[in-house]
């Protein structure tokens, strides 16, 4: 029981928080309502943007470039290279508008970037319509996560230090006293005990801690998946960058999946009780919003004929920011939530800061901005 862990949630989060609480020689049991990994959490998708800046928010920059080396070590150890390093493409419409702000945030922390005006950018993407864009931003060190690679191999580092992984063990109840979590109930009826807890459970929080009041909403997002009509070979990854323009609300990732792309929602997204199916499918308007996306920014990708639309689901907080404390009323009990959509980038980071405090330490990265007591 001493220096045990039982980590509630198999995504990103909850994968990198098991592995470096193994680092810290505590004895893990990491817990998972589905298989371990599994595609209906937000990690378990086929990629993520890397990106390094995050508009004014210099602090965000710095934590990507904080993970970005323990991404690349975890490919390193797990002998997968499924980070790849293609650079990242913020396209604004705007002269003075949130690209900006990344040019400075990049510029202040070193991170090689460089601004594509309108000749460069219809040299290297031909496809952009540069009478829609004003110039590119690159994030040179960004680019893509095989995310379900990347979480397997977090994953697979967490098991080779003695983490065992439990799946379809679902925490049905969380069973308080004395100000300390005393045990976890899954559907099951089976008691699952420890020294401490950590809860990473995604868009799942509320369903977890129904009565507790989390301020973290489950959030639906929509994405479209579409086989380029024409140029094909132009949306590889080693061409394409994934991007985002963000004043439009769209982002989008090169061929990466038996030759379709993706195009995304990258604002908020609509708020729901309970995730549904990851995976379940979007509705036909936005297949429309997505042509008319296309037809101004990526013309000839307009006429796409085949294409698949579907939704996600993650976990947000009101004001953007993560959770990553200690839980109310309950002293050796942990969370992590509220990751939005653009937690992955960070989970190894995250993952460490979070082991760092749940045994007592200092966590190398000042987390005071995702404290609860913000609320
Ligand atoms: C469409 C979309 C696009 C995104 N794009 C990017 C991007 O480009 N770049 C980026 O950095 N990030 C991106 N993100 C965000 C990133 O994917 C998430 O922030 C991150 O994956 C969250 O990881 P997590 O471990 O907190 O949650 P999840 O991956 O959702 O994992 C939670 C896990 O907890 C389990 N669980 C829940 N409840 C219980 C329970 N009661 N008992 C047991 N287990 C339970 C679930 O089964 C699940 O496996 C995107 C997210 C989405 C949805």
């Amino acid at each position: 029981m001493k220096n045990s862990v039982i980590v509630v949630g198999g995504g990103v989060m909850g994968a990198s928080a098991a592995y470096w609480l193994s680092t810290l020689g505590r004895q893990v049991t990491l817990l998972d309502q589905n298989e371990v990994p599994n595609r209906h959490g937000a990690s378990g998708d086929q990629l993520r943007a890397l990106r390094l800046a995050y508009g004014k928010d210099v602090f965000y920059a710095d934590m990507a470039a904080k993970s970005l080396p323990l991404w690349l070590d975890f490919c390193r150890q797990s002998a997968d290279p499924f980070l790849l390093q293609n650079g990242f493409m913020d396209l604004a419409v705007q002269e003075h508008g949130y690209e900006e702000h990344c040019l400075k945030a990049l510029r202040e922390l070193k991170s090689p970037c460089v601004v594509l005006g309108k000749d460069e950018l219809r040299r290297h993407y031909p496809m952009i319509n540069t009478r829609a864009v004003r110039y590119g931003l690159l994030h040179k060190a960004g680019g893509m996560i095989w995310a379900m690679r990347a979480l397997s191999a977090v994953l697979n580092l967490a098991q080779r230090r003695g983490v065992k992984v439990k799946a379809r063990a679902k925490i049905v109840a969380v069973q308080r006293s004395g100000g300390e979590i005393k045990g976890l109930k899954d559907s099951t009826g089976k008691t699952w005990s420890a020294e401490h807890y950590l809860f990473a459970p995604g868009a799942w929080v509320q369903e977890i801690f129904r009565g507790w009041r989390i301020p973290v909403e489950a959030i639906r997002r929509r994405q479209l998946y579409l086989c380029p009509p024409i140029n094909r070979g132009r949306y590889r990854p080693e061409h394409f960058p994934p991007f985002s323009i963000a004043s439009q609300g769209f982002c989008g990732y090169p061929l990466h999946i038996h030759g379709f792309m993706k195009i995304a929602e990258s604002r908020r997204g609509t708020v729901v009780k309970v995730p549904g199916n990851a995976g379940e499918e979007a509705e036909p308007a936005f297949e429309k919003k997505c042509r008319a996306f296309l037809k101004k920014f990526l013309p000839e990708l307009a006429d796409f004929n085949e294409f698949e639309g579907h939704v996600a689901y993650y976990s947000a907080t009101k004001d953007g920011d993560f959770i990553i404390d200690r839980l109310p009323g309950a002293a050796n009990g942990f969370l992590m939530a509220g990751f939005g959509d653009q937690g992955f980038t960070f989970a190894p980071l995250l993952g460490r800061a979070a082991a760092q405090v749940l045994v007592g330490g200092k966590s190398d990265i000042n987390l005071h901005r995702f404290r609860l007591a913000r609320f």
